[in-house]
């Protein structure tokens, strides 16, 4: 492999989403040469899909809002399930990294007043998302490239190289990492035009690979979310948590066919948007579960005044979490209230004029007039669940970004524990910007101590990868070959049919004896023609191994856990069981098997404790647990 492309770095980051870049910039600003590598087009991310805004209590729109309210509506929407810390570090780092973001050039809405405009979104007490239209993530993604450029900029002037402390690998797939006995050395990618392959050597890796989505069959998530970050953290020993914690979104669309699953922003519902059946009721009061009874309007009386007047009023009911509103959508559909294309109606076009629809959500109404050839300002849109979003990941430590394989570091959807078993939304966009600075930090501690000295990438270790990544090629026997299409498409089903959004035991237990199988005839994948030149059907045969090994996390977890809780419904174990909120369950692969294993959760600090009623806690907690706040302070 000597004749291999190599290059050499201090900080490797996988994934230029939000949550790559922040940590990308913040690693070049330690003065480390860093490179930024990802499997689409630069700026072509998750990140800049996000629509509805960053959630940080700025106290803009409402001066009742802070870090501690902030908090305490993340920890009740993730069902307490959180890792508190990093609930504590977002809800009180999310306004500055909102605020740097404008001297990055950032151009948000403005209040009336000239200050950041917030709206509201599920789950939030106050309005808290900064947002631009209903195209934030966009922004955020042309300011953090902005500050690349600029610092690239900065570097062609001292040292006449604009890719000196800072390049970018567009274009461009990691398929293993390499490790120096148990610390990271580096990465095996290839560039998917050319299927040429690049050894990089860095000390320090940081994932910021975002999400899972494409492993089910309706998702709001592009080609690029194939696990490829939580499968490479698991190959190289780290271990991943919550996996069986995926969010779907309520509303995503349901018709036509084509477009299934692709997202409609809560921002609908933020703005006044309001969920009817096919009759025209508005069902979702019939929903407000037990512990959400005192924050939520019991009628749509009450409901629709909290728009203007919300000190005195209770929120509606369609600004529950997602996992509620989820769940709510799924059983009107299934009790025989949907609409004809097994949705539910989102109308908006009764409660807004035509010209505020235009103004508020103009990618909304695009999106809907090019796709489904629906015009919102006039008429209704029809919505169900998709997949949207994966609360599991990397376990790292919330401070540094540190997984538990030294130099292995990550960030973004990728890492697992900020949000518990269901994140609210505008959650992702401020973690990314929280998390992703402090692993670019942490990466730069990481080096500090380290020294002067580097782990080494062996020939070995490269050779294997490439073999491994090749073995699509090397099936010659017709007869034994499998199609990758064929074989995802049969993996979406299993996922999307038996470990979706209603979960029960012996369909979970059927899911993990069919993705045994398709684990069995993946060792035959073939790459049905052509060469290594961008071919789509090797990249996918690469994606699916990583698919399967986050598919069998997400199954073999959701077995175990015997509760339901967020984002993870059981029919056969339908309430809510204290001793699983201390319980977290945690993914390792064993001599190639994905083992599930129970860790207790970390105890929150007692001054956190206290930010809520024992009343409340009461409902989440155990008695023992309970004892620190049942003592005055
Ligand atoms: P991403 O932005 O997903 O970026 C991942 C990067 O990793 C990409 O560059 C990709 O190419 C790269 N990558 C992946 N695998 C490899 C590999 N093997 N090799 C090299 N590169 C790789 N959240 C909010 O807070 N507010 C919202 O309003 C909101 N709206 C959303 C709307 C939509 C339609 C979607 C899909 C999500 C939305 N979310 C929202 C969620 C949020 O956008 C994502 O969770 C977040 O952007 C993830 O950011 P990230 O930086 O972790 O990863």
């Amino acid at each position: 492999m000597a004749d291999i492309e190599s290059h050499d770095y201090d900080v490797i980051v996988i994934g230029a989403g939000g949550a790559g870049l922040r940590a990308a910039i913040e690693a070049r600003s330690h003065g480390l040469r860093t490179a930024v590598l990802c499997k689409s087009l630069f700026g072509k991310a998750h990140t800049v899909m996000a629509e509805g805004g960053i959630a940080a209590a700025m106290g803009n729109v409402n001066s009742g809002d802070n870090w501690q309210v902030h908090f305490r509506d993340t920890m009740r929407g993730g069902k307490f399930l959180n890792n508190w810390r990093m609930a504590e570090l977002h809800a009180t780092e999310a306004p500055q990294r909102v605020w740097e973001l404008e001297t990055y050039g950032a151009l948000f809405d403005r209040t009336a007043d000239g200050r950041i405009s917030q709206r509201n979104f599920g789950g939030h007490e106050y309005p808290r998302l900064a947002h631009v239209g209903d195209r934030t993530g966009l922004e955020l993604i042309r300011t953090l490239q902005q500050k690349v450029v600029s610092l690239q900029q900065a570097d062609h002037a001292e040292h006449g190289d604009y890719e000196a402390g800072l390049r970018v690998f567009a274009e461009f797939a990691v398929t293993d990492l390499l490790l120096d006995g148990d610390h990271v050395a580096g990465t095996l990618g290839y560039w998917r035009e050319s299927g040429r392959f690049v050894r990089l050597r860095a000390p320090a890796v940081v994932l910021a690979t975002g999400g899972i989505g494409k492993s089910f069959k309706v998702t709001s998530n592009s080609w690029e979310y194939t696990g490829d970050g939580h499968a490479l953290a698991l190959r190289a020993g780290a271990r991943l948590i919550n996996m069986e914690f995926v969010q779907f979104h309520p509303t995503g669309m349901v018709w036509p066919p084509s477009v299934k699953g692709i997202l409609v922003t809560e921002s609908v519902r933020g703005d006044g948007g309001v969920l009817r059946d096919a009759a025209g009721r508005r069902f979702m009061f019939d929903y407000i579960p037990e512990v959400f009874k005192d924050s939520y309007a019991d009628s749509p009386d009450e409901a629709d005044r909290w728009y203007s007047d919300p000190d005195n009023n209770r929120r509606p009911p369609e600004l529950l979490p997602r996992d509620e509103v989820a769940r709510a959508i799924n059983n009107e559909v299934k009790e025989g209230r949907g609409t004809p294309h097994g949705g539910v109606y989102l109308d908006v076009a009764s409660r807004l004029t035509a010209d505020e629809i235009m103004r508020r959500l103009p990618s909304m109404h695009h999106q809907f007039k090019e796709l489904a050839d629906v015009d919102i300002t006039s008429e209704r849109m029809e919505v169900g669940p998709t997949c949207h979003y994966v609360m599991g990941g990397v376990e790292v430590d919330p401070d540094t970004a540190a997984s538990s394989v030294p130099g292995l570091f990550a960030a973004g959807e990728v890492a697992g524990g900020m949000h518990g078993s269901n994140r609210l939304g505008g959650n992702s966009l401020s973690d990314l910007l929280v998390f992703g600075k402090r692993a670019g930090a942490g990466a730069a501690e990481y080096l500090a101590a380290l020294g002067g000295e580097r782990p080494e990438v062996s020939e070995a270790a490269v050779t294997d990868a490439v073999n491994s990544a090749l073995a699509p090629f090397e099936v010659t026997d017709a007869r034994g070959q499998e199609n990758p299409y064929s074989l995802h498409a049969e993996l979406q089903q299993v996922m999307n049919r038996l470990v979706g959004i209603i979960r029960d035991g012996a369909e979970m237990c059927s899911a993990l004896e069919q993705l045994a199988e398709i684990r069995q005839r993946a060792a035959r994948l073939a790459v049905p023609e052509g060469n290594r030149q961008f071919n789509p059907g090797w990249h996918l045969a690469l994606d699916l191994r990583n698919m399967l090994a986050v598919s069998e996390c997400v199954a073999s977890a959701a077995l175990r856990r015997t509760e339901s809780r967020g984002g993870h419904t059981r029919d056969d174990h339908p309430s809510m069981n204290p001793k699983w909120r201390g319980t977290l369950l945690g993914c390792e692969l064993r001599d190639g098997s994905v083992e599930v294993t129970e860790h207790p959760q970390p105890p929150m600090r007692e001054d956190l404790m206290r930010l809520f009623s024992p009343e409340e806690l009461g409902k989440y907690f155990t008695e023992e647990e309970l004892a620190v706040v049942r003592t005055p302070s």
